[in-house]
């Protein structure tokens, strides 16, 4: 952890936040969809709970694919466990982050539709507020896991 400066690729504001080394603390950044919050899910964790699998990302591995997007399936498997953002959006693993000034891209189509970007990202930058995997499951996954 860390404050961090980043300058806004849609505004040109510089902006701080807390950096968020995600290799080293064992998370994945589930940004939002339309407001700079980001939803941090700890790994192992949430979907290993719900048996969803995490398909291989080696090179040779039966199940790739040009930029590792076999995780995509997947991606939409862990996604579909949590509710809404309190601003109505989605958490996404592609969605890229936004900006707590102008809401814009902070950092420009970062990801696109390439899953590896998002895999060799390394580091999310926390500007407004971050949201914890199970604070953020839906009422649907939370009644599954109580049985
Ligand atoms: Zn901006
Ligand atoms: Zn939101």
């Amino acid at each position: 952890m860390g404050t961090h400066v980043v300058r806004c690729q849609a505004c040109g504001e510089d902006i701080a936040g807390e950096i968020r080394h995600l290799g080293a603390e064992n998370v994945e950044a589930l940004h939002c969809s339309s407001c700079p919050r980001v939803l941090l899910l700890k790994t192992p964790g949430v979907p290993e709970r719900f048996g969803i699998a995490r398909p291989s990302t080696g090179r040779y591995a039966p199940e790739f694919q040009p930029y590792l997007r076999q995780l995509l399936p997947f991606y939409a498997k862990v996604e579909a466990l949590f509710a809404p953002c309190v601003c109505g959006g989605r958490y996404g693993y592609m969605n890229p982050p936004r900006c707590p000034k102008c809401n814009g891209l902070l950092r420009g189509d970062c990801y696109g539709d390439k899953p590896i970007a998002k895999v060799t990202d390394g580091y999310a930058l926390v500007t407004t507020a971050a949201v914890h995997d199970e604070d953020q499951l839906s009422p649907a996954a939370r009644a599954a896991m109580a049985k």
